[in-house]
């Protein structure tokens, strides 16, 4: 064998050594059989933003489709102060939104601080279906809604305002573990042909600074999905989540054969590693594997979230505290 060969086929083995463990370990994936049920997971008690969603897979809406249309129930809801209008401001009084969405075939939208616009993720979709890019933020994330028929209004309600202003009076940050247990909203769907998409939408945390922008609207981070193997979201402290690119981190864990629940325990693991102790932060993962079984896990106990399929049921997460 001529040297210059020999030293190809010693690569190429060599990378093979080290490339196949990692085929080896990840699940063999088996395509869903039979008749496939529609099933819609979210974040918090969002009873009515399940069952809107649910309605539109059995509507035969797309998964994305029902997902949008599902968490705009809350966008919608002027009393939700985590989501759309109404949302809480930043510490300058602004109101300003995250949000993103995902398909089945892995494309992605985000617009991230964005102001007077509360259909945010319906704006992520748009992003994905009409635009080159990913990510659109801020005042360009703006204008293009106004482009594209979004119509721009007041998102700070008299009550929020009120909120805020006597926040003002100590200024004093600390996010509240599970706020009136209801926060943001990610939503993982399932259509009747099986494909996962989803999308996650946020005013983030109360009184953040000014251009602070956390996880929900990060692919990865807030939400993922991986059409062969389920999706993930995300909800508390944001900067945690980043940290551990936390839903990205679950359906690999999925691949790699956990099951849902063990990859929403695993991630808070990760995350309790790096803060020895009982965190004085909340997150909460919840994740939805192909074959439709589900899983969540938070760092403090109240953590629900929404199964929708025969039935729109809450369920307590298990928590590590
Ligand atoms: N994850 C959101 C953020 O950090 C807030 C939340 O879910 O509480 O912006």
């Amino acid at each position: 064998m001529k040297r210059r060969t020999f030293i190809e086929k010693s690569t190429a083995t060599t990378l093979g050594a080290l490339i196949a463990p990692r085929f080896f370990n990840s699940k063999k994936i088996s395509p869903l059989k039979g008749n496939i049920q529609p099933l819609v997971v979210c974040t918090w008690s969002f009873d009515k933003a399940s069952a809107a969603a649910l309605k539109a897979l059995n509507d035969g809406k797309t998964s994305l489709e029902a997902a949008v249309e599902g968490v705009a129930i809350e966008e919608n809801n002027p009393y939700n102060t985590t989501v759309g209008l109404g949302g809480a401001p930043d510490r300058e009084g602004t109101v300003s939104l995250d949000a993103c969405v995902m398909n089945h075939l892995g494309n992605c939208g985000a617009v991230l601080a964005v102001e007077n616009i509360k259909n945010v993720a319906a704006l992520a979709q748009a992003v994905m279906e009409k635009t080159p890019h990913v990510i659109l933020t801020g005042n360009g994330a703006k204008n293009f809604a106004l482009e594209q028929g979004f119509v721009a209004e007041n998102l700070l309600t008299e009550e929020s305002k009120l909120n805020w202003e006597k926040w003002l009076k100590t200024a004093n940050y600390q996010p509240v573990i599970n706020i009136e247990n209801h926060d943001t909203i990610g939503m993982l769907c399932r259509d009747k042909d099986g494909n996962i998409e989803g999308a996650c939408t946020t005013s983030g945390l109360a009184y953040k600074m000014k251009g602070r922008v956390g996880d929900s609207p990060i692919i990865g981070s807030g939400l993922f999905i991986d059409n062969q193997i389920g999706g993930a979201v995300a909800t508390g402290m944001g900067e945690e989540v980043l940290k551990t690119v936390g839903s990205f981190l679950i359906v690999e864990l999925m691949r790699q054969g956990k099951t849902p629940q063990e990859a929403c325990e695993e991630a808070v693991a990760r995350i309790l590693e790096k803060n020895p102790g009982k965190p004085n932060f909340q997150v909460a993962y919840l994740a939805m594997n192909k074959q439709g079984t589900v899983g969540a896990y938070s760092i403090h106990s109240g953590f629900t979230y929404m199964h929708a399929q025969e039935e729109n049921k809450i369920i307590k997460a298990d928590a590590a505290f």
